[in-house]
């Protein structure tokens, strides 16, 4: 009695399994939703209920013991090693067409262990034209026993081409509460710790485990937090020197971004006198000091630059370019009548 390995998504889940058991599979899915949130444990998940070797006799493999989890298919699912199931990331921060060409050609071919063959391509966004054309082509006349399951951060950077040609399924953040209780639950983590992970993930479970487990990542967020803060004292040349090492860190840079967004927005709560509702429980008291030290339009339009910066990077403008202009534009502290002068120095 195993079942999907997924904590929430529970509607996505049970469309999935109703589909495969009335054998209503679709050939290509398209999984929505913020980063970590579970679009690709749900991806795995039924990868793994296709290729489990213990499916019922009919095919259908939609009852609740399915996927088993413990036999030789499901292990291999699990640990990333089934020859029947690929994995496509992007390379060099896009998908790169001689990555579409062998997926091609891997389609092309029978299952070797399955009933099918698996392809997921993450953060479809990141193809250049050329590679998003070859796969559209996967997907007009995609092979018998082949399913393409595709994940994307958002629609509106799908091409429309591909998106009419998958069935979409957009995942929503976990409450707060799912998140926490799991984390407990299944990560052991301590009551406090779990319940400020949970308030920070903003419904990222995936986010949530990764800082539980990776003390590394935790202790970047303090470190970025720190500099976030330093950052707004400081002049031109440090802030495009900060923003210059910050774009040779590429993969760091939507996680600070985000970090970052969080942050302006508890500026904006405290300032709004909403405490309960702040992300970094554990600055609660840098927070209220920060917030004085700032005008209530400088902290929403930081946050606005913070978010269309986040989205113009996403849409592959010039990065260091991108970082300049934010690193230029975040507002200085000490300008807020309310906090005096004397906080800023
Ligand atoms: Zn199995």
């Amino acid at each position: 009695m195993a079942g999907w390995p997924v904590i929430g998504h529970e509607w996505a889940v049970d469309l999935l399994q109703r589909a495969i058991g009335g054998g209503r599979l679709s050939h290509a899915y398209l999984l929505i939703g913020p980063s970590q949130v579970g679009k690709h444990t749900l991806a795995q998940a039924l990868a793994q209920t296709l290729l489990c070797a213990e499916a019922a006799p009919d095919g259908s493999h939609a009852g609740p013991d399915r996927p088993c989890g413990v036999c030789r298919a499901c292990r291999l699912v699990a640990q990333r090693r089934h020859p029947d199931l690929q994995t496509i990331t992007a390379e060099r921060n896009n998908i790169q067409i001689d990555q579409v060409r062998a997926l091609q050609s891997e389609a092309a071919l029978s299952p070797v262990e399955g009933r099918y063959r698996v392809f997921i391509v993450r953060e479809i966004e990141r193809a250049t034209a050329p590679a998003a054309n070859a796969l559209l082509k996967t997907l007009e006349e995609a092979p018998p026993r082949v399913v393409m399951l595709l994940t994307s951060v958002r629609r509106d950077q799908v091409l429309p081409t591909i998106l009419s040609r998958c069935q979409p399924i957009a995942l929503r953040p976990l409450p707060e509460e799912q998140v926490r209780a799991a984390l407990v639950a299944r990560w052991g983590a301590p009551p406090e710790r779990a319940a400020l992970l949970a308030r920070l993930s903003c419904g990222r479970l995936g986010w949530a485990v990764s800082a539980h487990l990776d003390p590394a990542l935790w202790e970047e967020r303090t470190h970025r937090l720190d500099e976030l803060v330093t950052l707004g004292g400081q002049g031109h040349l440090a802030r495009l020197a900060y923003s210059e090492a910050l774009s040779r860190q590429s993969e760091a840079v939507d996680r600070t971004l985000g970090l970052w967004a969080t942050w302006w927005r508890d500026l904006m709560l405290v300032q709004n006198g909403v405490t309960q509702a702040v992300v970094n429980l554990d600055h609660r008291d840098q927070l209220v000091q920060q917030a004085g030290l700032y005008l209530p339009g400088q902290v929403r339009a930081a946050l606005v630059d913070v978010l269309e910066t986040r989205r113009r990077i996403h849409a592959n403008v010039n990065l260091r370019l991108a970082l300049d202009v934010l690193a230029l534009r975040l507002p200085r502290p000490g300008s807020s009548p309310a906090a005096g002068r004397a906080g800023a120095v």
